[in-house]
């Protein structure tokens, strides 16, 4: 089997060079960006706080009047939080608006223009908690990837994190070689942007969609699993050619079996399969503000016994953000509302008082809780007793799956690590996403990754 290379990084690279060169002139005319400019002689931009207090953006006005932006975490919140000059982006272009507005009181604004003095502009609180950003970072190591750490019943982004990274302090004097290395695309947040295949963590809707078609008889299945399936001239294989013999469906999910998905891609209406997936938010923008890339969902009924059988195990022509997996994962963990992800917590004023607040919204219950609850069972089960249980040892319970993505790069053959699920399954806390490129499989690599966010989040929040 060969699986086509997968990454459009060097497209969307393209497309920020794009935006950032060569429609500044334009954008620059516009008359949002022009009042935004009129507010840079008025307000000086606004601080950005972590959900812990801590500072992640401000600014700083030296002697000579010279404003500096300054970013105290440096590389670990690089991409979420993003820079403001030469362009924005991250929370940076998408709060924008409020960095650039002052809520300070009318007193303050009057001694302000009184002494020609600009004002503080509002801070803007975010979700992103210092600390679990921080241990996120440490986790992921020296992969290059990304990582979402998201509350599923509220859509808080508490960490996330993507390497390779940068240090915005200084995206002035890397600018250059940032925008022309087109083979590492250091700019792109691979946690919103970064296309992946999802392996064996796609399993998890090829699992609701052969519930959904056989809804009687989904838990009387039964596969033989002799590692290999061949119809035609297409062969899957099990992961490291494992055997994996007599199964259900639960024992399928929790030992990803390739052979036994891709047989239950044959057995589904794939017409059908197309519609749930694009009720998942493939091939459609995400309900959030940051700058994100639309996933791929190709299936349908047209397509051939090779698209169907690779696609049922998460290859084939898919790609998906580690964020939109992230949301799938949630949906699940949240008995079958789909949470909006959002990163800003409140606005406040300079000096700390609070001007608006986000409340949690649900974008849509998207399956049913008898649904979301024999999921998370099964990806219980992978972590009792399949390819998840590094996780089965600490003081917090978990569910998960993993996967194994491969992938193809002039001519290299390699293989992503994955790893979706939530911990304190009887009333989930946390759901995290991790992708190592490169890593392996998802349980060698992306499943202890995991298992320190959730240590680190257990160590912040308390049980
Ligand atoms: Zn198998």
């Amino acid at each position: 089997m060969t699986y086509v290379f997968v990454f459009v990084f060097l497209l969307m690279i393209g497309y920020l060079g794009y935006i950032n060169i060569w429609k500044a002139d334009e954008l620059n005319k516009n008359a949002y960006n022009t009042k935004q400019d009129a507010n840079m002689d008025k307000y000086i931009r606004g601080s950005i706080l972590s959900s812990d207090g801590n500072v992640l953006a401000q600014t700083t006005v030296t002697d000579t009047g010279e404003e500096i932006r300054e970013y105290p975490y440096a590389n670990v919140f690089s991409h979420v939080i993003g820079y403001a000059s030469n362009g924005k982006s991250g929370l940076e272009a998408s709060a924008n608006h409020d960095l650039l507005s002052s809520h300070a009181s009318v007193l303050t604004q009057i001694q302000d223009e009184a002494d020609q003095e600009k004002t503080m502009g509002d801070s803007v609180v975010v979700t992103l908690n210092a600390q679990l950003q921080s241990a996120a970072y440490e986790a992921l190591g020296s992969y290059n990837g990304a990582i979402v750490a998201m509350e599923p019943d509220t859509g808080k982004i508490l960490a996330m994190v993507s390497k390779p990274d940068f240090d915005p302090n200084s995206i002035e004097e890397i600018w250059d070689s940032v925008v022309t290395d087109s083979s590492s695309s250091v700019l792109l947040n691979r946690a919103t942007q970064g296309l992946y295949p999802p392996g064996s963590t796609f399993k998890i809707l090829t699992t609701l969609a052969y519930m959904r078609q056989e809804p009687s008889d989904f838990r009387k299945f039964q596969y033989d699993c002799t590692s290999k399936l061949t119809v035609e001239d297409v062969t899957i294989n099990c992961y490291n050619n494992s055997v994996h013999g007599q199964e259900d469906l639960k024992s399928a999910f929790a030992h990803s079996c390739n052979t036994a998905f891709s047989t239950i891609g044959l057995e589904l209406d794939n017409d059908e399969f197309h519609s749930l997936c694009e009720e998942f938010l493939f091939n459609k923008s995400l309900p959030t503000k940051l700058q994100h890339s639309t996933s791929r969902f190709e299936l349908d009924g047209s397509s051939s016994y090779g698209e169907v059988m690779t696609t049922a195990i998460g290859q084939g022509n898919t790609l998906v953000t580690p964020l939109q997996m992230a949301m799938i994962t949630s949906t699940v963990a949240n008995g079958g509302i789909m949470m909006k992800p959002y990163y800003v917590d409140r606005i406040q004023t300079h000096d700390g008082n609070t001007v608006s607040r986000t409340k949690p919204s649900r974008y849509k219950r998207l399956m049913t809780t008898e649904e979301a609850r024999t999921l998370s069972e099964y990806m219980q089960e992978t972590v009792k007793s399949g390819t998840a249980t590094a996780l089965g040892w600490y003081d917090f319970t978990a569910a998960g799956k993993t996967g194994s993505a491969e992938y193809v790069s002039n001519g290299y053959e390699g293989t992503h690590s994955w790893f979706v699920g939530f911990s304190n399954v009887d009333n989930p806390d946390l759901v995290v996403a991790v992708i190592a490129e490169d890593g392996g499989t998802g349980s060698e690599t992306a499943v202890p990754i995991a298992a320190q966010v959730f240590q680190a989040y257990y160590s912040i929040y308390g049980h």
